[in-house]
Formats: C-alpha cells, sequence, structure tokens
C-alpha cells in the first residue's frame, strides 16, 4: 500500500519545504519531494491520495513525560487508563509516548509497567508506548512539587530491575545526590534505562559524579531543581554550562515565563533540549476539574493545574504542538530549528534517531498534519497508516 501525502508544508529538522508531496510506502517515507507532483498522484487500488491543503507536516512529537489525560492517570490501577491516555495523546499529534509515574508504592509501579504491557499486547492501536518513564520515587525529599513525600525512597537497582522485567523502562527521574545517586546513573545504563536529574536539590559537584557516570538528561529543567546563584550556579546554571545535558522543558508559558524560555531556547544548543508536556489526568479535561494525585488534591483553575494546598503547580494541561508554537511566538526561532526538539532528540537519545524524528526519505512515517491557524491536529500517522 501506497500513500502520497499531497500539498504539505513540510517541517522537518532542518527543512522547511511549502507545497511539498511525501510518499509513504510500507510504513516508511520513500520520498519527500517539492513542486507540482502532487497532481499527479492519482488513487487507485494501492495508492491513497491525502491533500492536506498547505498545512504542517511534522514528524510525529515524541513526548517522553506525560503523567496522563482525559480524567486517567498512567498510576490508575485500571487498564482502560493507558488505552485512553494514548488515544488522547494521539489526538495531540504524539505517536510515540512515555506514560509517566508518579512517586508511589512498588506494588503501584508494577501494576502500571504491566498495564502499559496489556495495551503493548493489544497491538498499541493509538500512539505507541514502547516504554515509560519512572519520575521517582527516589527523589529529593525537599524538591517533591506535587510528588507525594511519603512514597519518596532511596535509590534502588533490585526495584527498578523488577519494573523493568515486566515493561521496558526508558527513563527514571531521580535525584542525584541521593546515597548512591552517582552510581545508580551508571546502573540505569546498563539496563537500558536513560538516567535523569530531577527533583533535586543537588549543587553542581553533587551531579558531576553522575554525569561522568554518563548522566546526560534533565527532567524538566529549572522546575524542582537548585536554582541559579551566584555563588553556587546549582543544577539550571548545569544545564547552561553543560552543553550535552538533555533538558527537558515545559512550554506552556506557566511552568516558565517567557523570559525563562527565551533564554534556554537562545542561549543552549537546541539539539540537547527536548519539549515534554508533563500533562496529568486533566489535560483534555474542562476548568474545574478537581482530582487527587498521589494522595494530593489538585484543581484545573484558568488552565492550571495547582495543588489545592500550598498552590504548588502539579503539572500541565500543555498539548506537544501547542509548547512549539509558544516557543516559537517567544523566541521567532524558525520553525525547521525548533522542531528537532519535539520528536528527533528524543530519538536520538533512544538510539532510534536514524528511523524516527524526521519526514525524510527512509524515516518511519510517525507523522503529525498540523492546522497552522488553530496549531490542532488534523491528521496523524502511525507507521504509515492513517489513524486520525
Ligand atoms: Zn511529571
Amino acid at each position: 500500500m501506497k500513500t502520497v501525502i499531497a500539498n504539505a508544508h513540510v517541517i522537518s529538522p532542518g527543512v522547511d519545504l511549502p507545497r511539498a508531496t511525501v510518499v509513504v510506502k510500507d510504513g516508511r517515507i520513500a520520498s519527500v519531494s517539492s513542486g507540482a507532483r502532487a497532481a499527479k498522484a492519482k488513487p487507485d487500488a494501492t495508492t491513497t491520495v491525502v491533500d492536506v491543503g498547505g498545512q504542517y507536516l511534522m514528524p510525529g512529537f515524541i513526548d517522553v513525560h506525560t503523567h496522563g489525560a482525559l480524567g486517567y492517570d498512567f498510576c490508575d490501577a485500571d487498564e482502560k487508563a493507558v488505552f485512553e491516555f494514548a488515544k488522547a495523546k494521539l489526538q495531540e499529534g504524539v505517536t510515540t509516548v512515555f506514560p509517566t509515574t508518579l512517586t508511589v508504592s512498588h506494588e503501584e509501579l508494577m501494576t502500571a509497567a504491566a498495564n502499559a504491557k496489556k495495551y503493548a499486547e493489544a497491538g498499541m492501536p493509538y500512539a505507541k508506548v514502547p516504554g515509560i518513564h519512572l519520575e521517582g520515587p527516589f527523589i529529593n525529599v525537599k524538591c517533591c512539587g506535587a510528588q507525594n513525600p511519603k512514597f519518596v525512597r532511596k535509590p534502588s537497582v533490585k526495584e527498578l530491575r523488577e519494573i523493568a522485567k515486566v515493561y521496558p523502562v526508558r527513563q527514571i527521574s531521580y535525584a542525584v545526590e541521593t546515597e548512591g545517586g552517582a552510581a545508580f546513573a551508571k546502573a540505569c545504563l546498563k539496563l537500558g534505562v536513560v538516567p535523569s536529574c530531577g527533583h533535586t536539590g543537588a549543587k553542581l559537584r553533587e551531579l558531576m559524579p553522575a554525569y561522568r557516570n554518563g548522566l546526560r538528561h534533565m527532567t524538566h529543567f529549572c522546575n524542582q531543581m537548585t536554582p541559579l546563584h551566584h555563588r553556587e550556579i546549582g543544577m539550571v546554571g548545569a544545564g547552561f554550562l553543560i552543553d550535552d545535558l538533555n533538558t527537558e522543558v515545559i512550554c506552556d508559558r506557566i511552568h516558565l515565563c517567557d523570559d525563562m524560555l527565551k533564554l534556554i531556547f537562545t542561549r543552549r544548543d537546541l539539539a540537547h533540549v527536548q519539549m515534554i508536556t508533563d500533562s496529568l489526568r486533566c489535560s483534555h479535561c474542562k476548568d474545574g476539574y478537581a482530582f487527587e494525585m498521589g494522595g494530593l488534591k489538585v484543581l484545573l483553575k484558568n488552565g492550571e493545574a495547582r495543588l489545592v494546598e500550598g498552590n504548588n503547580l502539579a503539572g500541565s494541561t500543555l498539548w506537544m504542538g501547542n509548547g512549539l508554537k509558544n516557543v516559537h511566538d517567544v523566541t521567532g526561532i524558525p520553525l525547521k530549528d525548533l522542531v528537532r526538539c519535539t520528536s528527533w532528540n528524543q530519538a536520538i537519545e533512544q538510539g532510534w534517531g536514524d528511523e524516527l524524528g524526521k519526514v525524510e526519505k527512509g524515516f518511519k512515517a510517525d507523522l503529525v498534519v498540523i492546522n497552522p491557524r488553530s496549531w490542532r491536529p488534523s491528521a496523524v500517522f502511525v507507521d504509515g497508516v492513517k489513524r486520525i
């Protein structure tokens, strides 16, 4: 089967190609060409033609940090949660997602992993879930944010291994300064898990042993980490000092002010910035929606999800495409330069950089069509199949 995506404005890392034609064959991109070839494409028994009317065609988004949507959280002891969550993420144009856990009990983490496995066994009908992200429980109790301190514990390779046996763990966010934090980074890499520094009160010198052991990722950069001080630059300073730290950024203009977004996207190497949503179960829901998260009460008000007690931000309701639009609006950086931060960088870190995250010949046809006016996805392809 062949699909011809005609009249597409291709936005891919380093590429801005209006009026292009993308041919998809057997789940992969067979060609990307500019000009009038689109007009020549004729649908027949083996060829489907999709005219996208000049809308943006981008690599399907990869969200490595998101907790839920549509009222479902990945940590719910409910098989349906992953299905509904992955369905909502697909509507955002996310073609690959790492459902992210909260700081909860070991049993709850095991159940979440088992539910991800069930989704995989069902053939992953919506967004792909090649693995999960554990946010906590090995964090700094003083930097919990919206994570429940009751379940915080010391890094345990044994616990990580047990969970990864049920379903692949792609990433773990933990505090490097905790006991055994540096060695834990090495152990994670051995297990094929990306170790990430997050919910941390570390000083720069406390990060370095883990960095030397291979840690190259920071969880929601600037949020729940040591700020930059002129005599101790903390984790925020580390993110600016060390180029090859892959920094996750929540681009909802709430978690970070516009000036910080500008600072990050104009000063850091864009090859090491990853946009995430960190979205909660209240994403894709209406204002006034109230819920509990790891035992803490959260209310969605004016699009902001905050803890009822203490008013801490609990996470976001952001959609991936809107994050990209926000940064484009705030910084003026061309989309062809920013778009690597929504998929390709994530793919490279996971070892998929030669086949995922670009609209390029030979790459997997995980694609999203974005309406440039509303910034909502109007079509989404997974492995070349139009699922939305
Ligand atoms: Zn999170």
